[in-house]
């Protein structure tokens, strides 16, 4: 039986974070069951930082050797750099022409994050920044992607793009699939918001033990659990949900119990999740140390990631063209 398809990609921000990391881990589960094609969206970076681009090239390095490190596997998966596959400026392009404007007004992030760009100072009234959500469309159609894996946030960007597969369907022919969403958690930040940079609450990715260790001691916990006498709420505390991805099931049922009811403080709690932390994080880091010295090879997985994916773009291109009557 063919595997369904499932595209996804992330922006060399610079910035990895812990949050990251468990989009990553998703995404190395997921490469067991479905065709995966996973990439470095070096073009959505310039969407909202289009003035500085001296770095860009160093980021893409760095995550690329995160992917790796962690798990994601080059022969598995199709892993790339967006730019290195034209086709999607070329697909994003003719998209352009067919999608009306207020659709891409509309999605609910494009004014909040506007906004929040702006009172940070940056200029970021763009076309390209408008039609982020345009892009994404052309990165996941390109590949006829079944399954696109996504946050909450991100949902009402993937119902576009179901949009824009309609109207071309019915412009011309129906020959993408209407990708659907799988639902993948985020970790909070250690305030319990999304975690991010702006915030100032993100775990990052390399973190030494001590500085994740002073991390999660800064974690906020279930708000109602005032002394260590009080029963607490797991679900509704920050540190367990890490505990959800770094402790065992039977850890974390154990954590559970004892939190209900108080045999358990919360400074304790946060000691165990950050020695899960620190072991988990140790091999993954001397891995990426490891690679980390042979820049030539992680050019190489790029590059042979980039062919295999020029190969289906490119085919499916063809496809456009002659539906669209282009040449
Ligand atoms: Fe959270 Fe653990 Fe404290 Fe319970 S014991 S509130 S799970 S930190």
């Amino acid at each position: 039986m063919t595997k369904k398809r499932i595209f996804s990609g992330m922006q060399p921000s610079g910035n990895f974070h812990m949050g990251n990391y468990q989009v990553l881990s998703n995404w190395i589960k997921l490469q067991e069951e479905y065709d995966c094609i996973y990439s470095i969206v070096d073009w959505h970076a310039l969407t909202s930082s289009y003035e500085d681009t001296g770095k860009l090239p160093e980021r893409i390095e760095n995550i690329a050797l995160d992917w790796l490190s962690a798990g994601l596997d080059p022969e598995k998966s199709i892993v790339f750099v967006q730019s290195h596959v034209k086709e999607h400026a070329e697909l994003h392009l003719l998209l352009s022409m067919m999608t009306p404007l207020s659709w891409l007004e509309r999605v609910p992030t494009y004014k909040d994050k506007l906004q929040q760009l702006g009172e940070m100072g940056k200029e970021i009234n763009t076309y390209g920044f408008l039609g982020y959500p345009e892009l994404m469309t052309a990165d996941i159609i390109l590949y006829k992607a079944d399954v696109v894996p996504v946050a909450e946030d991100q949902i009402p960007h993937l119902e576009l793009t179901r949009e824009i597969v309609r109207r071309f369907a019915n412009l011309y022919k129906p020959i993408f699939p209407e990708p659907q969403a799988i639902l993948s958690p985020l970790l909070p930040g250690i305030d319990g918001r999304k975690m991010s940079k702006s915030y100032g609450n993100e775990i990052p990715y390399a973190a030494e033990p001590e500085e994740l260790q002073a991390r999660v001691r800064l974690m906020i916990t279930d708000p109602k659990r005032v002394k260590k006498t009080d029963a607490g709420d797991p679900e509704v505390c920050t540190v367990y949900t890490f505990h959800k991805i770094f402790s065992s099931q039977q850890e974390q049922s154990e954590i559970a119990g004892h939190c209900r009811n108080a045999s358990i403080g919360c400074v304790e709690c946060k000691k165990r999740l950050a020695e899960k932390m620190v072991t988990t994080l140790v091999d993954v880091h001397s891995r990426r140390k490891e690679l980390a010295a042979k820049p030539e090879k992680i050019r190489e997985i790029l590059a042979y990631g980039a062919e295999r994916a020029r190969k289906v773009a490119a085919a499916t291109m063809e496809e456009v063209r002659s539906v669209m009557n282009l040449g």
